[in-house]
């Protein structure tokens, strides 16, 4: 039974190499073919990626009714590919608009979905997976008997691997009529897609509630602006309406992958390390030197972030 992971937009998604790392693992070790399922413009990027992960075809859907992300048509596209190529295992990379997708494509094909995946084995007639549960705080291993099931891959603790040789892969353009598709969800209101996006940051300079106010959300933004990275925030300081939710880091915010990610005045909660976990360096700034942050970060600066910000927003203009 084929794997095949769904990705769509016009630019490849972060986290798209280490969903195609554990979608090839997986493939080989059940002996299937791998493909990969590009909607939109993304798919003329893919072709040089997919050769790297093992993946034989590379299908892809255009059609201008995907063009502005519609999760009506976007299910009507996925589940007539899924009709007409009958996969095993359906992959996504679990960015923000997979979880809109991922739960409606299972109900709609009336299968079973596990969201937050991070790992996939075979057993025996089954699949098993592994994934964050309770908001990140323990991981569940999930037995699905189905004979098709949908895995929403969180990639943040995968590192990407190339397969052992690269080989091109098969594109091939698959048609889907969706003519009859009336959109029920409607954009009225969205932030400027435009600028650079969190997710590819190289660094990241991210404020907790630690900084005890909105106005102080600026230090945040002067040091980000200094070190020329993205200001970050935790979901506390969004619910309080400090910063907008496009700068939220973590599980139920953006999945990042920085080279460096600073956080100032964060508790280092399981759900706010799901988005930064996988930095390269963390550095953390809290006045607590038990903070759970202390045991991810690779340099730590215990004392009081609204002094320390200052100094270091001094020394990165020095
Ligand atoms: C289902 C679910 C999904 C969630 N998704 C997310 C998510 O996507 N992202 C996310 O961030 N959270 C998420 N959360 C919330 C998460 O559990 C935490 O509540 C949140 O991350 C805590 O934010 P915080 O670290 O800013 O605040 P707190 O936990 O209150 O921590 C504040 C920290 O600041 C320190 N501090 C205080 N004053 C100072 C100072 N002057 N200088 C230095 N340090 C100071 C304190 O010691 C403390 O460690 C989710 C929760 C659930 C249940």
């Amino acid at each position: 039974m084929t794997v095949v992971l769904c990705t769509w937009g016009d630019a490849i998604e972060g986290g798209t190499e280490e969903a195609l790392t554990l979608a090839n693992k997986f493939s080989s070790a059940v002996g299937s073919d791998l493909n990969w399922l590009v909607i939109g413009g993304a798919g003329d990027a893919a072709g040089d990626i997919a050769a790297h992960y093992g993946v034989k075809h590379l299908d892809r859907i255009s059609d201008t009714k995907l063009d502005s992300f519609g999760p009506d048509a976007m299910v009507e596209a996925l589940a007539q590919y899924c009709e007409q190529h009958k996969p095993g295992t359906i992959l996504f990379n679990q960015t923000i608009s997979a979880r809109l997708i991922a739960p409606r494509l299972a109900g709609r094909l009336g299968i079973p979905v596990v969201m937050n995946g991070f790992d996939l084995s075979p057993n025996s007639n089954s699949l098993n997976v592994t994934a964050s549960a309770f908001g990140g705080d323990t991981h569940c291993v999930y037995e699905l008997t189905g004979e098709a099931n949908i895995v929403s891959v969180v990639t943040t603790s995968i590192v990407a691997e190339h397969a052992a040789s690269a080989s091109s892969p098969e594109t091939r353009e698959i048609n889907v009529n969706l003519e009859l598709v009336d959109e029920r969800f409607k954009v009225t209101e969205q932030p400027s897609a435009e600028g650079p996006r969190l997710e590819d940051a190289d660094i990241i300079v991210s404020g907790g509630r630690g900084l005890g106010s909105a106005e102080n959300y600026g230090l945040i933004r002067e040091l980000a602006a200094q070190l020329g990275g993205l200001p970050g925030a935790s979901r506390v300081i969004v619910d309080e309406g400090w910063v907008d939710s496009s700068h939220q880091v973590g599980l139920t915010g953006k999945i990042t992958r920085p080279g460096l990610y600073l956080a100032a005045g964060i508790s280092g909660a399981s759900q706010h390390m799901a988005g930064c976990s996988a930095a390269k360096t963390i550095v953390a700034i809290n006045k607590d030197q038990d903070a759970s942050i202390y045991r991810y970060a690779r340099y730590g600066i215990v004392g009081d972030c609204l002094e320390i910000l200052p100094e270091l927003i001094k020394a990165a203009k020095a």
